[in-house]
């Protein structure tokens, strides 16, 4: 279940209080010595009467084996949406305005004392994808696709991209804290919203800017799908199902560095004509019209990606010919969510 939008973003220190902390087993005494922090300092985090400063987040980084970013970016989550709500915009202008543009996008706007004067129904639209997105990436998580944090979602709304934040855990994770990215001009490391997006929003950016036949874009690092990449193996017509991603075949792109331009081009390289892709040594890539048919492909990649590996463990897979699968592609014309 998602959570209420106007719900307060999680406060670091009820993070630590509730999960970190007990997962350690260590009493609170020991965590502050461990973190070279007072007790009373640490006693007024966890009380949440006290702000995560950067010097605490390298610290809480260190011990708890994660990013300093993660920390400072959960709390300027908590310290951007109170300020959202506590700070009287209403005599600032707002000077990049595009002309006709009187809907606002952006969570801080929608939220704010602009609200008032918005379009509802549109706003709902928006709140409500950015809900469906948080839902896909709990659904991501259940059905097992999802390593960790690495998968990210994108949906396309009106001229803007809607992205999962970087490195933010789905179970913390809220509709505020979705960024949002013009689409309308040039690719441009710019956003609006608390966290920054996903590393790899080049690939998402790209293809929901050119590929008419994509609003939604997944990807991850679900383990057949790695696996096969790991071995630089595109999947062939192994199964008729792989007819579901376009093509007689889902490609693997070459390897480059994650959140890199270059990954994206060979991304969008290996996705001409397909709605999915591998990608070398890292993941997978699923596009759909609508969120629900960019993850149906996302899970049924893995499905595939599955059953060629267990057939590759067992002997020589028979590939279906191009008749077979020409005749399938036919078949798939107008194919959607709901199965064969
Ligand atoms: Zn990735």
């Amino acid at each position: 279940m998602c959570r209420d939008p106007d719900r307060c973003p999680t406060h670091p220190g009820e993070l630590l209080r509730e999960d970190v902390i007990p997962a350690t087993g260590k009493p609170k005494a020991e965590i502050a010595r461990m973190l070279g922090v007072s007790r009373q300092h640490l006693h007024d985090l966890l009380g949440e009467r006290t702000r995560v400063s950067p010097e605490v987040a390298v610290r809480l980084a260190k011990l708890f084996g994660n990013a300093p970013l993660f920390w400072i970016r959960i709390q300027s989550a908590y310290d951007a949406w109170h300020a959202a709500r506590e700070v009287d915009v209403s005599a600032v202008p707002t000077l990049s305005a595009a002309p006709g543009n009187s809907t606002p996008r952006t969570v801080f706007r929608s939220s704010s004392v602009e609200e008032a004067s918005a379009g509802r129904t549109s706003m709902a639209t928006e709140t409500d994808i950015r809900r469906e997105i948080i839902e896909a990436c709990l659904e991501l998580n259940a059905t097992g696709l999802n390593q960790g944090t690495s998968g990210n979602i994108s949906v396309r709304h009106e001229e803007r991209m809607l992205i999962t934040p970087s490195a933010t855990p789905y179970s913390e994770m809220t509709p505020e804290m979705i960024a949002s990215m013009d689409l309308s001009g040039d690719m441009t490391w710019s956003w609006d919203g608390p966290l920054a997006p996903s590393s790899e929003w080049r690939i998402h950016w790209l293809l929901l800017k050119t590929r008419s036949d994509m609003t939604a874009v997944v990807h991850a690092h679900p383990p057949y799908c790695t696996a096969l990449a790991i071995l630089r193996r595109s999947i062939p017509a192994c199964h008729y199902m792989v007819a579901a991603f376009g093509g007689t075949s889902v490609r693997c792109a070459g390897y480059h560095t994650f959140g890199s331009a270059e990954l994206a081009e060979l991304a969008i390289g290996a996705l001409e004509d397909r709605t999915a892709c591998l990608l070398a040594n890292h993941g997978m890539i699923a596009g759909g019209c609508g969120l629900a048919q960019a993850m149906w492909r996302a899970v049924e990649l893995e499905a595939i990606a599955r059953q060629y590996h267990l057939a590759l463990q067992a002997g020589d897979p028979v590939i279906l010919g191009d008749r077979e699968m020409e005749e399938t592609l036919a078949r798939f014309a107008g194919y959607g969510v709901a199965g064969t």
